[in-house]
């Protein structure tokens, strides 16, 4: 992880109180903006109250496009059910050889070996 010189802490002093931990940034690329806001925080500089306000407004104005992203995904969601929830199977008879599957709900009362056989019997081009 890169140092914080001396220079770059006087920067941060010069620096956030105005434009915050992305105004540090831009003039110390290698440290991270939640490094930088530690940072601040340690050596006592604190934003203006003008870049904090700006800050809050920022907040409020991604947490509403993050509940509409989120918004848009439940509802995503609700149109497409079972996409990512696991199949829930029982075990069941089936009908046609008799032996023990999981079932994937009432519908399905024959195995997957007979279901392909039944599918090979009934095929329309199969001359029968
Ligand atoms: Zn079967």
């Amino acid at each position: 992880m890169a140092r914080y010189t001396p220079a770059k802490l006087d920067a941060i002093r010069r620096l956030y109180p105005e434009g915050g931990a992305a105004a540090c940034r831009a003039a110390m690329p290698a440290h991270s903006l939640a490094s930088i806001i530690q940072v601040a925080g340690r050596i006592g500089v604190k934003l203006s109250e003008k870049a904090y306000s700006l800050k809050m407004q920022e907040g409020a104005a991604l947490r509403a496009a993050s509940d509409k992203k989120a918004a848009r995904l439940r509802s995503y969601k609700y149109t497409k059910p079972g996409q990512d929830s696991p199949r829930v199977t029982s075990p069941r008879k089936c009908l046609r050889c008799g032996n023990d599957f999981e079932s994937e709900g009432p519908m399905n009362r024959i195995c997957g070996a007979c279901k392909s056989l039944n599918a090979k019997e009934y095929e329309p081009n199969s001359g029968g």
